[in-house]
């Protein structure tokens, strides 16, 4: 019989160390379980992560104590930590880390106990009940009558029915007639609010095809992660459900990733209708004694499907049969803040595999990643190219702001073009959506007046524009230039252009229909808990006329009563200095286009820009996806940039600018001795954002198809290298942006 347990200890070095299990805790110790070690003078926490039959260490010290009754970790998922630890190039520790809310790890939280009074078993309660009626004591008595009607009920509702309660349960506990236990109180505020029930809609000939086709992946032994291609509107999420009700009838449980965003109650409560409490929703409003219940009731049980944004996917179901990612081409499942930078559905089809589940990755827009492996049969790969209630998909037109600028003699922002559809829009009585993609904007050099954008020659990669030292930069091979004063191709000295938000839009748009009602929503104004929802719910029950806002209400929004969307500047996405920058504004622009006509309506969708006969605009135009996909594809493979190789991003930052450097600059040699055979190393540049909160950025690249390698070998470097306090590496394998 083993006695050993190897523990993952909380300290940063990536180690287990064996313990005895002393003769009183055997059996109360797992795999899995949190327990309290000796570590040199003092006590620490860590989890259980194997159990070995002997361990090459004669003299182990005593596990001191269990700290958690049940344990916190399966296997598959302590094997799924272990795998991001490798893949994504962090300690262990870290990774366990994610897969456990901070609420689990730390001991702050307790769950929140009530007493619960119920009757002792086998009484007589046809005696006893008229006996106690027509007695002396009525409260007694209605409490007796309560218990044996209701069963057990907490002490606080009992005594509020009436003054005496508190001693006549006392009296009534002291004749041996009821006893008093502890139970756990839920506080997920979700289960008070009812939502109607609703059954299962009768599927379209493509939903069922699509369900059948993930009934028989549920049941498969070689299962293949699906991608689930489906237009906006065609009935994806009434998919989901069928699906999860099939593997709840297998005895499985479900976990459904949507972004943050859509974590409203509108969509929340489509879950809820049709599976009502064993639904949990985790999203990042719940306080922390909520988020405590309802991973404890995952835990044990009590649940059988969850959604929620990112993390959930670490809910800890023990029968898995069933991951979503819903709109799976989204930025926000890549964790880029801290370690372990992981992508959610990256990390889906893993626990997948490690437990048997099928994965269904569900967008209009896929990523080229999940293309790729859809057409090389690495995924299984479904069409839904219909809407739901056959409405047409919106019109697209290109705006070709060149020309519209001629029209009138000066560059605008809201063109005439634009403006007239708006109007025509608001006369009508419909609604409009103004959409402006931000980002990018900090980091080009564009002419506002003919559209021109700077532009290495050698990578046709856009340059990072720095205004620190008005230097262009190519992130992809280095080169650096002085940025020019006025446009090279038409002398305009607004090249330089600055502050287009959607605050300006709001005031140009106010300005033209002072008359429209108009929300915002960015970053700016998304300050409060509930502003998305609040803004969302005001605009969809017609409290505005035109919405403006940003990346964030281009996600799975559904507003009936919207037949235009203005693209203000399609091109401030598409000259990131990024290989991606084609890939994310066509996603971008279908997303936000799959926004108008979703009602009886048809819609419009105008997108102004510099560039109309760009690849990636020609194509949103057409919808012509696979069309631009295959491009796309063709274009990466000559470059041999991603999904044909990985890449790596290693960044460093620290308060000196040349320290910086010369910190990455020492990484990237050791890299460059060692590994220049197994990929293309790059570095060290100055980031994007090269200075941020007094700190400077530097990174340096690797597009390699050996990543574990990079990962194991940038794990050793890390641990040598020495740097100076408040100075940071961050690794990022797979980083959504390079700069
Ligand atoms: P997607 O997730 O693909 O964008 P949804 O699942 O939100 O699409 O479906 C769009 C709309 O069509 C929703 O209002 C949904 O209730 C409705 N719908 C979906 N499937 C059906 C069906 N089989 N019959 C009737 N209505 C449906
Ligand atoms: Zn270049």
């Amino acid at each position: 019989m083993s006695a050993i347990a190897r523990v993952l200890i909380n300290l940063k070095l990536d180690r287990a160390f064996d313990y005895a299990i002393p003769n009183h805790l055997i059996g109360k110790v797992n795999i899995g379980s949190q327990v309290e070690v000796p570590f040199n003078k003092g006590v620490l926490a860590g989890y259980v992560v194997a159990m070995p039959s002997h361990s090459k260490f004669p003299k182990l010290r005593e596990i001191l104590d269990v700290k958690s009754k049940q344990p916190l970790l399966s296997d598959a998922l302590l094997k799924l930590g272990d795998w991001m630890a490798d893949y994504y190039c962090c300690a262990r520790e870290k990774a366990l880390e994610s897969l456990l809310p901070g609420v689990i790890r730390s001991e702050r939280v307790k769950a929140k106990q009530q007493l619960m009074i119920e009757l002792v078993e086998d009484l007589n309660m046809d005696e006893l009940l008229p006996k106690y009626e027509s007695g002396r004591s009525k409260i007694q008595a209605q409490i007796l009558r309560r218990l044996h009607l209701l069963g057990a009920q907490s002490r606080k509702e009992l005594t509020q029915l009436s003054g005496g309660a508190s001693s006549a349960i006392t009296a009534l506990r002291k004749k041996g007639l009821i006893h008093v236990r502890e139970q756990a109180v839920n506080r997920n505020p979700f289960l008070a609010s009812k939502v109607l029930p609703d059954s299962p809609k009768s599927l379209t000939e493509e939903q069922q095809k699509a369900l059948d086709a993930i009934c028989s992946n549920l049941v498969s032994d070689l299962k293949k992660p699906i991608l689930l291609h489906g237009v906006t509107g065609s009935g994806k999420t009434e998919v989901y459900l069928q699906a999860m009700a099939d593997c709840l009838e297998q005895g499985k449980n479900a976990i459904m990733l949507v972004p943050e965003i859509s974590l409203t109650p509108q969509t929340t409560d489509r879950f809820r209708a049709r599976f009502g409490d064993s639904v949990s929703v985790l999203h990042s409003h719940l306080s922390d004694g909520e988020r405590f219940d309802e991973w404890h009731r995952i835990n044990k049980g009590e649940v059988n499907i969850v959604v929620g944004a990112r993390s959930a996917l670490f809910a800890p179901f023990k029968n898995l049969g069933l991951i979503i990612v819903d709109e799976a081409h989204e930025n926000s499942y890549k964790q880029s803040e801290i370690s372990p930078r992981y992508h959610a559905s990256d990390v889906a089809v893993m626990r997948g595999k490690f437990e048997d589940a099928t994965v269904i990755l569900g967008t209009a827009t896929p990523s080229l990643e999940a293309y790729r492996n859809a057409i090389e049969d690495r995924y299984e790969y479904i069409e839904m190219t219909k809407r739901v209630d056959h409405a047409q998909l919106p019109h697209i037109e290109l705006v070709d702001m060149v020309t519209e600028k001629d029209k009138i003699g000066q560059a605008q922002i809201i063109s005439k073009t634009l403006e007239e559809e708006i109007r025509h829009a608001l006369n009508q009585g419909d609604q409009i959506i103004l959409f402006l993609n931000r980002r990018g904007y900090a980091t080009q050099l564009q002419c506002l007046s003919c559209g021109y954008v700077a532009e290495c020659e050698q990578c046709s990669v856009k340059y990072t524009y720095h205004r620190e030292n008005e230097m262009l930069i190519c992130h992809t091979c280095g080169d650096v230039h002085k940025a020019p004063r006025a446009c090279p191709s038409c002398k305009d000295e607004q090249i330089r252009f600055s502050g287009l938000g959607t605050q300006k839009i709001e005031s140009i748009i106010h300005g033209i229909f002072p008359e429209a009602r108009v929300l915002r929503m960015d970053s700016d104004t998304m300050t409060t808990k509930d502003s998305y929802s609040k803004t969302l719910s005001e605009f969809k029950s017609n409290g505005a006329d035109i919405l403006i806002g940003t990346q964030m209400i281009a996600k799975g929004l559904d507003f009936p009563s919207v037949t235009l969307v203005g693209v203000i500047f399609a091109d401030l996405s598409l000259h990131i200095p990024d290989f991606r920058a084609a890939e994310k504004t066509f996603q971008l622009l279908v997303q936000v286009a799959g926004r108008a006509g979703r009602g009886e309506l048809p819609g419009k969708v105008l997108v102004q820009t510099y560039t109309p006969y760009n690849p990636a605009l020609q194509a949103v135009k057409a919808m012509d996806l696979k069309g631009f996909y295959k491009e796309e594809l063709d274009m990466r493979q000559a470059a041999n940039f991603p999904p044909f190789r990985r890449s790596i991003a290693i960044r460093c930052s620290g308060e000196v600018e040349s320290e910086v450097a010369k910190q990455l600059q020492i990484l990237t040699d050791l890299l460059l001795r060692d590994f220049s055979h197994a990929g293309d190393i790059i570095g060290p540049l100055p980031s994007g954002l090269l200075k941020r909160r007094n700190r400077f950025y530097y990174h340096s690249l690797i597009f390699t198809d050996k990543t574990l390698l990079f990962s194991r070998a940038l794990k050793h470097y890390l641990k040598q290298i020495k740097l100076p306090k408040q100075y940071y590496f961050e690794v990022d394998v797979d980083p959504i942006y390079l700069t």
